[in-house]
């Protein structure tokens, strides 16, 4: 059931649980009894299944603990390996 928030004029805040649609514009004070109107507030819609909420709590946790890996990924190669580029644009760089 929804959150509904009133607001006397003389007292702080307060919150009603009621099922939707049934919250009157105008209910009592619980400390006053007086007239306390419905206030319009932002609905509280959880993101913890989102996508973007996943994205974030896995970037926080591989800070703090990054996964171990047991093996190289699939697809990279491990054999021979070019040591110099065939690029002719990188005979042209600086040599230390
Ligand atoms: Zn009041």
């Amino acid at each position: 059931m929804p959150i509904y928030e009133f607001r006397c004029a003389g007292c702080p805040d307060f919150e009603l649980i009621l099922p939707m649609g049934t919250a009157p514009v105008v209910t009592a004070c619980p400390t006053c009894q007086g007239d306390a109107r419905r206030r319009i507030t932002a609905p509280n819609i959880s993101r913890t299944g989102s996508s973007a909420f996943q994205l974030i709590d896995a970037a926080t946790r591989s800070a703090h603990e990054p996964t171990v890996v047991d093996s190289t990924k699939p697809g990279v190669r491990t054999g021979k390996t070019q040591r110099y580029t065939s690029n002719p644009l990188h005979q042209k760089l600086p040599r230390p």
